[in-house]
């Protein structure tokens, strides 16, 4: 099963995604993350990304595409995949189902994490995550069991992204708004599209993804 979370910066895709991950082996294909490795290489894609990424704003169609094709080549065969943070515009959108299809694979969900977006400032500054895992937790909302240790692989030390600060997190909102939340209606014709109220509490937004996944 192939699916993309979609909704604005702080709507808890990276969270859900990270559940599906370990629960059903799906493979989350993150192009923040993508890029932010890239940043950290100093890689071609990572230089020119990385004032564009620290602005808030949006890289470049071609780039996020081509990252997303190399990740799908290198997923072993049945294996599903989440899209989180793409497709963010309406050319990444045509580009994915180019991909896909060239894959013969096609979008089985898009759920849409819905959201009040006066909650995300203090969602998004208030996140960090394990240096050595990954795994996602806020100063608030989700804190670690043992302060100060990651409670899946026991890392000390944990980070925080330089984007999530509240003036660049008003960009990306804005970048979201007129960007991303206008390609919902590919999907909406295709009949594929599930919401999801994206303010419940953790658990339950799980809960809510899992019924619709249950569902095909
Ligand atoms: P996204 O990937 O959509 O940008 P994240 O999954 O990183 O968002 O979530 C942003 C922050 O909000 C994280 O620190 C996370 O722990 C927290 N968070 C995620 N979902 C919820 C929720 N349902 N209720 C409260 N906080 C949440
Ligand atoms: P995210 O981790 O999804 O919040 O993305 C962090 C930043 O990476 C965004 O603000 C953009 O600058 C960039 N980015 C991530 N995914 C994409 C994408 N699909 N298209 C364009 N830019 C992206």
């Amino acid at each position: 099963m192939n699916i993309i979370l979609l909704g604005p910066p702080g709507a808890g895709k990276g969270t859900q995604a990270q559940r599906l991950v370990e629960r059903h082996g799906m493979k989350q294909l993150s192009t923040g993350d993508m890029l932010r490795a890239a940043v950290k290489a100093q890689t071609p894609v990572g230089l020119k990304a990385k004032a564009v990424m620290e602005a808030g704003e949006l890289v470049s169609d071609e780039i996020v595409s081509a990252l997303i094709g190399d990740e799908l080549d290198a997923m072993p065969e049945g294996q599903g995949a989440i899209f989180d943070g793409y497709p963010r515009t309406a050319p990444q959108a045509e580009s994915l189902g180019e991909l896909l299809a060239s894959r013969g694979k096609k979008l089985d969900h898009v759920i849409e994490l819905d959201v009040n977006e006066d909650a995300l400032v203090e969602r998004i500054t208030g996140r960090y995550t394990c240096a050595s895992c990954g795994k996602g937790y806020h100063d608030t909302f989700e804190k670690p069991a043992v302060e100060g240790t990651c409670d899946k692989c026991g890392g000390h030390e944990f980070k925080r992204r330089p984007d999530d600060n509240e003036e660049t997190v008003r960009t990306r909102m804005a970048e979201y708004r007129a960007k991303t939340a206008p390609i919902l209606p590919i999907y909406e014709v295709q009949g594929i599209v599930a919401r999801v109220d994206g303010m419940a509490d953790m658990d339950e937004v799980t809960a809510a993804i899992e019924a619709i996944l249950g569902k095909r």
